[in-house]
């Protein structure tokens, strides 16, 4: 609460449409000033973008407010007070508003959330995205943001004159006795709003005469979390355990004897009452402890610079002398040490007082690769994502915008980290596709907004990758620009070589006589991994159609009664009943013994998914220890770092998933990279689907050999020739990505062109598809034939989702940074309100 602030509540408040006796929103030279505003209403449910509208308005400054774009404010609006942001300073009324009507800002609730570019660059992705400010707004900012400071109106008793109702009006009247009823004699002030009839203005009348104040309750101070932590007291574990036991003791002891209750309970697959009794034998303490709700992770062990390669050594050179806006590619072979050169560029912007900002592609990765940031910068370090709790965000967000030097490590949406003296900016695994939002609008690509936000900053820009996205190679490779730099770190550290990739002919295998879905040099290699000592990592690519189940006789496929798409066999365990799913809604339904079609008993299942392969593990090598890491067994927070540390800890012989486990993974224990099936990477009709082939191939080969065995890659396929597995084999970036490249631009495709998709959906097939036929005629009318190229209308590849239809327009543009056609601005206004539609722009799929 301040005192200042009701002073001023009491002693000025706009009148809603009244006129002032001063000139209280002039300055001296008699221009008015003025701000717009972005107004927070609570959120309707909307369908269409354009029934969201801006909510910009204009308001009044008050003589004694100073005001910045950035500053939370709160305005009155119809008859309440709302929360709002300052966007611009201005001074000319909108067209349409009479003077007489303009209002005043109330209150600043809030200042320096924002650095002072932080505007133009949602300004930016709003343009460029097409998408509007609000939605902008809302992405980058933490959920509930605007309403965490309430205004609050409290009761002077003192000042109340006896039978003071006499003097006022109704209203004033009724809130006076409510305040007065009240034990504190405080309300807020929407309470109070909303209880009595007229309230806004006997609520002015109480502020004027002075009997109440007015003040502003600061956001809640987070009530302090406790947590139950468990820490190991003995050396040795008394006599009387049972095995269970003491393999519990003997876990919490590899893990440094100290961990959250949750985590043992989870790495251990334990119950509490195990650990109470391990308390009451006296072999461990349990006790609550106070977190900050900032993920911490675990306390690593600090470390200092490692000295450096040559090739980090020159790449840091440059790094270091790096001013201004400026744009590095490190492009580093998987075990480079591109982490390394990232964790030596950011201290030294520690040290002159400035923020990094760190940007990776998933969660799944960031425990291992936040470990490491952490044991150099120790509390510094902050993790910002979507999968913390609001509270957690609310803190760690309000944190940055403190200012303190401090490194935030983030995925997507972290690029909208408010932090002030930004010195650096890092985007690890740049090429990676999770760095792109497919909805809702804006459709933002992280990479892109971080070139933006860098020269916005004036400071440096570093994409790594192992790798490069053509997008980055491209730019970095083929330009004059003196602000771009390409950086090679072309060896492992230690000059360890790359994996040899040795490809295996499935075809063959079958004429051989092997109809298992491992390979004869996969089942050696497999069988070996515990006499060598070593640890082995099973790909499975997770989509592509090789999961569905279909009928060897008359080749019936079941598929969803929702989606244009096949089920997937589920099978959780041994004794489970087999399930089959839809992997875009969900629906399942048991799995038929008989084909529903012809009545054959020869149905089943071509499955490669990750269950089916932990099934065939199972069977073949009954004595491996494997674990499955895929969407299924990764969903419980927390799970990606159980998961991953238990792998670490060598509590299994191998580890088998899909896609997540592609990147970050950095074990020296490794010496085995089996990949089922390259298949369905490979046949995907997307334009992309050769570059990110080769993408995850190659990142998924790098796992392997970072010890000082060279280590094994085995890449099963049925199509050993294609040029991706080829370029995989002889770990020819270069070459592929130039071939690629020519590919291309024959065809106009990124980056020698620009896409923007268009994607509608409805409940009603004909209605959706007329809509996007409409859309199209719009946009041919609006285009002539000056630029571009319209593609479509099409059905979606998949045109049907939780029986949503889905239909598309493609539009393929020029590529230089040429505006995008004002026609957007108001297209498909007309189309009826049950066809959702989203601009994509830079699709990166165009499914
Ligand atoms: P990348 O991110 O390029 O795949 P990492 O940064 O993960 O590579 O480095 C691979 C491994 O090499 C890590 O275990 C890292 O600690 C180690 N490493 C990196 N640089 C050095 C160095 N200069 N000296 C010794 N070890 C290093
Ligand atoms: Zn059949
Ligand atoms: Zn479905």
């Amino acid at each position: 609460m301040s005192s200042t602030i009701c002073d001023r509540a009491s002693f000025k408040l706009a009148e809603p449409g009244a006129s002032y006796p001063t000139q209280p929103s002039g300055d001296r030279d008699g221009g008015l000033r003025l701000v717009e505003v972005l107004v927070d209403l609570p959120t309707r449910r909307v369908t269409t973008a354009e029934e969201e509208t801006e909510n910009l308005y204009t308001y009044g400054i008050p003589a004694h407010l100073d005001i910045e774009p950035g500053d939370i404010l709160s305005v009155p609006f119809g008859s309440q007070q709302v929360g709002a942001i300052a966007i611009r300073l201005v001074s000319d009324l909108p067209p349409g508003l009479a003077p007489n009507r303009l209002r005043d800002v109330e209150d600043v609730t809030g200042r320096g959330f924002f650095p002072a570019t932080y505007w133009q660059l949602l300004q930016r992705v709003s343009n460029y995205y097409q998408t509007p400010l609000i939605r902008t707004i809302r992405t980058s900012l933490p959920p509930g943001l605007l309403r965490r400071s309430q205004r609050r109106i409290r009761l002077i008793p003192e000042a109340v004159p006896p039978h003071a109702e006499q003097f006022l009006q109704p209203s004033a009247q009724t809130i006076l006795r409510l305040l007065t009823q009240s034990g504190t004699g405080d309300y807020t002030w929407q309470y109070l709003q909303r209880q009595v009839k007229g309230g806004y203005r006997g609520l002015q009348d109480l502020l004027k005469r002075g009997w109440v104040e007015s003040y502003l309750e600061p956001p809640s101070p987070p009530r302090p979390k406790l947590k139950q932590a468990i820490t190991l007291v003995v050396d040795l574990p008394p006599r009387d355990l049972t095995p269970r036991q003491r393999e519990v003791l003997e876990s919490l002891r590899r893990r440094g004897g100290e961990m959250w209750v949750t985590e043992l309970l989870q790495t251990c697959n334990t119950s509490s009452g195990l650990l109470k009794t391990l308390q009451e034998k006296g072999c461990v303490v349990l006790d609550e402890r106070e977190v900050l709700r900032r993920d911490r992770g675990i306390p690593t062990a600090p470390d200092r610079p490692k000295s450096l390669t040559p090739h980090q050594e020159s790449a840091l050179e440059i790094v270091n002398h790096l001013s201004g806006f400026q744009r590095v590619l490190l492009h580093g072979v998987t075990g480079s040490g591109k982490t390394e050169v990232y964790l030596q560029a950011i201290a030294p912007i520690l040290e002159r007082g400035l923020s990094a900002l760190v940007l990776v592609p998933e969660i799944g990765l960031t425990p291992q690769l936040t470990d490491r940031f952490r044991a150099r910068f120790g509390d510094r370090v902050f993790v910002y994502h979507s999968a913390l709790s609001e509270g957690e965000r609310y803190d760690t967000w309000r944190n940055m915008t403190r200012g303190t030097p401090q490194v935030a490590i983030g995925t997507r949406s972290a690029i909208f980290a408010p932090l002030p003296n930004l010195g650096l900016i890092i985007l690890d695994e740049e090429h990676d596709g999770s760095f792109k939002q497919d909805q809702p609008q804006p459709c933002y690509h992280a990479r892109t907004v971080a070139i933006w936000r860098a020269e916005l900053e004036d400071c440096p820009l570093i994409l790594g990758s192992a790798t490069p996205s053509l997008e980055s190679w491209q730019e970095h490779r083929h330009t004059s620009d003196p602000h771009t730099h390409y950086l090679s770190l072309p060896e492992r550290v230690f000059s360890r070589p790359q994996p040899p990739v040795e490809v295996v002919d499935m075809r063959r295998e079958l004429r051989r006589g092997n109809r298992s879905i491992f390979s004869y040099s996969l089942q050696e290699a497999i069988g070996q991994l515990r006499d060598n000592n070593q640890q082995g990592i099973l790909f499975i690519h997770r989509r592509g159609h090789s999961t569905f189940v279909s009928c060897r006789s008359c080749g019936y496929v079941v598929e969803c009664p929702h989606c244009d798409v096949s089920l997937s066999y589920h099978h959780t365990h041994a004794d489970a009943v087999p399930r089959l799913r839809c992997h875009y809604c969900n629906y399942s339904r048991d799995y038929p013994q008989r084909c529903p079609e012809c009545d054959s008993p020869y149905f089943r299942h071509f499955g490669s998914g990750t269950q089916r392969v932990a099934q065939e593990l199972q069977r073949t090598f009954p004595e491996l220890r494997f674990i499955r890491f895929d969407s299924d067994t990764t969903r419980a927070k927390n799970a990606h770092r159980v998961l991953l540390t238990r792998f670490a800890h060598r509590e299994a012989d191998l580890l088998v998933g899909t896609q997540m486990l592609t990147k970050g993974l950095d074990l020296d224990s490794v010496g085995l990279v089996g990949i089922v099936s390259a298949d369905g990477l490979l046949h995907l009709s997307d334009y992309r689907a050769g570059e990110r082939a080769f993408q995850t191939l190659l990142q998924v080969a790098g796992r392997a050999g970072r010890g000082d065995d060279p280590g094994r890659v085995i890449l099963q396929t049925y199509t050993p020739e294609h040029p991706v597995i080829q370029a995989v084999r002889n770990h020819a970036y270069e070459a592929f990505v130039e071939a690629e490249l020519r590919q291309r631009s024959e065809l106009n495709y990124p980056p020698s062109g620009r896409l923007i998709l268009l994607r509608l959906s409805g409940a009603d097939a004909g209605e959706v598809e007329r809509t996007a036929e409409n859309l199209a005629l719009e946009l041919q009318g609006a285009m002539g034939n000056s630029i571009g190229e319209l593609l479509g209308p099409a059905p979606a590849p998949v045109m049907r989702v939780a029986d949503r239809y889905r239909w598309q327009v493609l539009l393929k543009l020029p590529p230089s940074e040429a505006e995008i056609p004002p026609i957007f601005d108001s297209l498909g206004r007309g189309r009826p309100r049950s066809v959702r539609l989203t601009i994509d722009v830079d699709p990166l799929t165009l499914g």
